[in-house]
């Protein structure tokens, strides 16, 4: 195992969403990339604002992403507790260790941090008061992403509140100290805290980790950082909506990281080997739900037939799709599914993608309805079908084509003008699988059924 220490930090202030989803995945994938060591340590100092509900959303979403942390809640080791509502005692002690260097004062009941340097009083007229400053050399992070960066900190900060909570900043930076964090990796809207940060790590003699700030969400459409409001935003959204884990996650690395290659679809393992703090992009990266929609129907397709049934049934099973007082065959139900898997863009889909294939009542899409019977002679069309399928060979979609061409051919007319009608009568609408797949799937006597169904209305 490798020094490299990092940790994701979330405050459980609301849903777990697509921005703290990409900050975990960069920390997972740094320590697994390195061989170090991932901490999960929860930020709850503010109570007001926090919930266990939240919380438990942070652990569901990292755990399904596959995001497992070798500290932290529920796991443990050896600088927990990693609640920070549970270590009073180290910020206290912490707290002794500034006063002892000579580096906090009390002012209005708060306690503040004591920058260096010789300190003048100025006029703000921002603030219409006068301030106390201190004329200090720029603070210098070496950030890994951003580059050289200089701030100046000239003010003394409250680190504990008049009430006794201490601020961000101060439990921020000792439990980084204290849990041995080597890097800090987490988003650029943290930047303009850092150099506080830094001058706090100073001031306890520690050592300074390594930053990487990670550039911004942009939201889909229009300007501005995609905030927890946007749509698509949250995690638990995709969760619930059927989305694979890891089409996801492929998706977020690629949230502001490329491989040199411009690779996009890529496994987790390769994705490790590959990842590295130096390849982020200084650039924002914009949200784009296509190319998330997108990546998980390239994962859908790929999924082996086992798996796929198996979390297909998920979303049947949460939906009447099913007639009611009937349940499918599992072999059928697994013949629609594979028979629907290269034509779907998420697993979500499927309930009302296949429902035809469950009940006999389903209704007649009106526009495929006048499409399909608007033109040519759909009633004999349909019952040279009939006549056809009465005898064919169900055994297999190429033999079911066969025979539907040969038809064709022996009318002079074109496949298309069988497809429609047949289309229709089978599944009430005009889109779906291949036409000689639905008929092998129903089998020869649900498909005459239905065509029968079809010619009593005309
Ligand atoms: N609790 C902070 C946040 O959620 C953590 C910041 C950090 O990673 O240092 O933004």
């Amino acid at each position: 195992m490798s020094q490299v220490r990092v940790r994701f930090a979330p405050s459980p202030t609301g849903f777990f969403h697509i921005g703290s989803a990409r900050t975990a995945l960069f920390n997972w994938l740094y320590a697994r990339h390195t061989g170090g060591t991932f901490v999960l340590r929860i930020e709850d100092t503010d109570h007001a604002r926090n919930s266990e509900e939240f919380l438990n959303v942070i652990y569901d979403s990292l755990t399904w992403l596959g995001m497992t942390w070798d500290e932290g809640p529920k796991v443990g080791g050896a600088y927990g507790p990693y609640r920070q509502s549970e270590r009073d005692h180290v910020y206290k002690e912490y707290l002794q260790k500034l006063n002892d260097a000579g580096r906090t004062y009390e002012k209005d009941g708060a306690i503040w941090f004591k920058l260096l340097g010789e300190r003048y009083e100025v006029f703000d007229d921002h603030r219409q008061k006068t301030v106390t400053k201190v004329k200090a050399a720029p603070t210098v992070i070496e950030d890994q992403i951003r580059g050289h960066v200089e701030r100046v900190e000239d003010e003394d900060f409250v680190i504990v509140r008049s009430d006794g909570t201490p601020v961000f900043h101060f439990v921020n930076v000792v439990d980084d100290i204290a849990m041995k964090i080597t890097h800090v990796i987490r988003g650029e809207d943290h930047l303009s805290n850092t150099s506080k940060h830094v001058e706090l790590f100073k001031a306890f003699g520690a050592p300074v980790p390594s930053f990487a700030h990670i550039p911004l969400i942009l939201k889909q459409n229009g300007p501005g950082k995609m905030s927890k409001r946007d749509q698509g935003a949250l995690v638990e959204e995709y969760q619930r909506r059927g989305f694979l884990s890891e089409a996801l996650v492929n998706f977020l690395c690629l949230l502001g990281w490329s491989p040199k290659d411009d690779s996009e679809k890529m496994p987790i393992k390769e994705i490790i080997e590959r990842f590295d703090l130096p390849g982020v992009n200084q650039t924002n990266a914009r949200f784009d739900e296509k190319k998330l929609a997108h990546m998980n129907m390239v994962y859908v397709l790929e999924q082996p037939a086992d798996r796929f049934v198996a979390l297909a049934q998920a979303y049947f099973d949460r939906q009447k799709v099913f007639a009611e007082g009937t349940a499918p065959t599992p072999e059928y139900f697994r013949e629609v599914l594979l028979l629907s898997q290269p034509k779907i863009k998420s697993i979500e889909e499927l309930p009302a993608y296949t429902s035809y294939f469950f009940r006999e009542d389903f209704a007649y899409d009106e526009k495929a309805r006048a499409k399909a019977l608007g033109k040519g002679e759909p009633k004999v069309r349909l019952q040279e079908l009939q006549a056809l399928l009465a005898t064919a060979d169900f055994s297999s979609d190429a033999a079911l084509e066969e025979a539907m061409k040969g038809l064709a051919t022996s009318k002079g007319l074109g496949f298309g003008e069988y497809q429609s009608v047949a289309r229709l009568a089978v599944s009430g609408t005009n889109v779906g699988p291949g036409i000689t797949g639905i008929f092998r799937v129903l089998g020869r006597a649900k498909t005459l059924a239905r065509i029968e169904r079809l010619l009593a209305t005309l």
